[in-house]
């Protein structure tokens, strides 16, 4: 049997960092909302093959140890299923290294799908301490509704659906890579976000505290090395949308509108400016998927 997972990008619209533990990770604030640009992962297990498959459409992915997707069935393997194999396919449509959790999409919707073909009736609480070994984005990707990410990405706290509103997402040409950033970051430095206060404007679905109170620390120093992140954000701005910025560590700059049609003309405007651009609704929840 085969299952088909969506594995939806997500974006933050609130991100801060408030400290680094003595182990070297981080500490993250952050709220982040799953958007309706998402790749499909095709997973299928038996015991006629004991090992793992993947694939991807996209040949300069890794197919090995080095996809996330692959570390998520090897984790389910050793932790559920000694002798079955599982064999992973990978329609890639969201940009790699772009700030849009790509990698980790996939690794949850594994981490769901092997859920559901092993009968293990695990919580979504359960997938994600699984996936947090994986990165820190894959807890919440194995939620994939707008929720309050805290620790080292572990603790998801869901926040209800967003607002009516439209997202333009615009991918510049650079790829980023999120340690790069992660290196760069001064924390004496580093301007905080009020990430509690974005947290309870969507809870409340208030827009206007939302559009006002939205953040991302780490804009400052990925926009130094891509002017591109801040010239796209001025761009967004000025063609109307209500409110634009970096996602995660960049490059994707994001614009939210809360009309359709102001929407539209931001995105079609953008398209002389740069090539990756999209035009998304945030993601419906995703909490039937899985067993609660
Ligand atoms: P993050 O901020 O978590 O690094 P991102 O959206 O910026 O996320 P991804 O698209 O996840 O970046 O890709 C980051 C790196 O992860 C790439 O260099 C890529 O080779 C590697 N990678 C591993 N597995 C995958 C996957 N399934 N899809 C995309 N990239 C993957």
């Amino acid at each position: 049997m085969d299952i088909i997972e969506k594995a939806p990008a997500k974006i933050n619209l609130s991100l801060d960092t408030p400290f680094r533990h003595l182990d070297g990770d981080l500490e993250w604030r952050m709220v982040m909302v799953a958007v309706d640009l998402a790749d499909y992962v095709q997973v299928s297990s038996d015991d006629r093959f004991t090992g793992i498959k993947l694939e991807t459409d996209m040949g300069f992915l890794p197919q090995d140890y080095h996809n996330l997707a692959y570390q998520a069935a090897k984790k389910m393997q050793q932790l559920f299923a000694g002798h079955q194999g599982v064999q992973i396919q990978i329609q890639k449509k969201i940009p790699v290294a772009a700030g849009m959790g790509g990698g980790s999409a996939d690794a949850a919707a594994v981490l769901r799908a092997l859920n559901k073909l092993w009968k293990l009736k695990l919580n979504r609480a359960q997938l994600a301490e699984i996936g947090l070994q994986i990165d820190s984005d894959v807890p919440f990707c194995v939620y994939s509704e707008p929720a309050l990410v805290t620790g080292k990405g572990e603790k998801v706290v869901p926040l209800g659906e967003l607002p009516v509103m439209w997202i333009i997402l615009a991918k510049p040409k650079a790829s980023v890579s999120t340690p790069t950033i992660l290196k760069k970051i001064s924390y004496a430095q580093l301007a905080h976000q009020d990430v509690g206060q974005v947290a309870e404007a969507v809870r409340r679905k208030d827009e206007e505290l939302l559009f006002h109170t939205m953040g991302n620390t780490l804009e400052e120093i990925t926009g130094t090395v891509f002017p591109e992140v801040k010239k796209l954000k001025n761009k967004m701005l000025e063609f109307g949308a209500d409110v634009a910025q970096m996602t995660g560590s960049g490059p994707t700059v994001f614009g939210l509108c809360s009309k359709y049609s102001r929407a539209q003309h931001v995105y079609n405007s953008l398209k002389g400016f740069c090539e990756e651009v999209y035009l998304v609704r945030p993601c419906k929840l995703l909490s039937e998927n899985v067993s609660s």
